[in-house]
């Protein structure tokens, strides 16, 4: 059973404590109509794009790690089980996105789905905003990338596949375990990772560009980067990245909670390697470092990450991902496309 429990919220004033057992944590669904703006721009110089499009706020996958549940905290939710189960649907994001791509000042930079939540979360089978707004960005030839856990994104090679041919387009699914127990008791309700690698699987088979993202690194729970990078290059990933494992704010706590509760026996050691690579903190939420850790553990992680992609052939220069502008072409009224 899935109880709610969140974090103290600290924009309230209030905060709540259940006298017992807390209620199920039930799924809500929001859809929001006054959505004003679509594409984000993130100036954050470590994390590799500039624009991104969010058509959920929150995600069902539930990782007890993610570094996106405190922005639930801005809508006056918990960053616990409300950013799993209270879900807010952008349903004018398609809308959204054809405006904001008609507008002079859009020049045709990649667009990355998503960031804050899954871009293939189950209730995108339902909605299709996802899907709706990768049409777009193959209509306009918009380069576009996509970051996921899930293999609904099965659905939309077709898709995928004219974006690849109109534009440019990379899939990164982020698969940081190999084994069952430690993705059940971290990413609760995500896909399994066999269920990653078959979708990359997939993708790669239909010709579209696959990568790997083996994140977060969780100190002291996460030891299978060759295994990854292996399963990646049989599934025909030509990209991969790592990052270390971040817990901005109210995230530290909840991730805590829950690793000692799922992990009972390991949680201790985890915790105590996490504070080694970061410096005595269970986070750093400064530029340059947040993505990566510090110390003998995380340089020992990386050197592992960089023999095994060289030897494995990923991340070749010629072969870039995400593509440059050149494509993006706005459709005329009479459905021709000019620059
Ligand atoms: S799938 Fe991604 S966005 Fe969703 S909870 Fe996990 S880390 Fe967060």
């Amino acid at each position: 059973m899935h109880y709610v429990e969140n974090p103290p919220n600290p924009w309230l004033t209030h905060s709540v404590e259940w006298l017992g057992e807390p209620p199920e944590a039930k799924l809500e669904v929001f859809e929001e109509t006054e959505t004003r703006g679509i594409i984000a721009h993130n100036d954050s110089p470590d994390v590799g794009f500039d624009f991104t499009v969010n058509c959920y706020r929150g995600c069902i996958h539930g990782c007890t790690y993610c570094f996106s549940r405190p922005t639930h905290e801005y809508l006056g939710y918990g960053a616990g089980t409300d950013f799993d189960r209270k879900i807010v649907v952008k349903v004018k994001a398609p809308e959204l996105l054809r405006k904001e791509l008609m507008k002079p000042s859009w020049r045709g930079d990649e667009i990355v789905f998503s960031f804050t939540s899954d871009p293939y979360v189950p209730l995108e089978s339902h909605y299709k905003l996802t899907r709706q707004c990768l049409e777009i960005c193959a209509e306009f030839r918009n380069p576009v990338g996509v970051i996921t856990k899930s293999a609904l994104i099965r659905r939309d090679i077709d898709v995928l596949q004219e974006l690849t041919r109109e534009a440019s387009l990379g899939v990164f699914f982020t698969i940081p375990f190999t084994d069952r127990e430690s993705a059940r008791a971290v990413e609760p309700f995500a896909p399994l990772p066999d269920a990653r690698f078959h979708a990359m699987a997939d993708l790669a088979a239909a010709g579209i560009k696959v990568g790997i993202g083996i994140a977060p690194v969780i100190p002291g729970l996460s030891s299978d980067i060759p295994v990854l990078l292996k399963r990646a290059k049989e599934a025909g990933a030509t990209h991969a990245f790592i990052n270390m494992l971040r817990l901005p704010g109210s995230v530290a706590p909840y991730f805590e909670e829950r690793l000692r509760e799922k992990l009972p026996t390991k949680a201790e050691r985890i915790l105590n390697r996490i504070r080694e690579a970061r410096g005595g903190k269970m986070n750093s939420s400064m530029f340059g470092e947040r993505m990566r850790g510090k110390g003998q553990y995380w340089e020992a992680t990386e050197h592992l990450f960089r023999i095994h992609c060289e030897r494995l052939g990923f991340n070749k220069k010629r072969e870039h991902v995400s593509g440059s502008r050149s494509t993006f072409r706005r459709p005329s009224a009479q459905g021709n496309l000019f620059s």
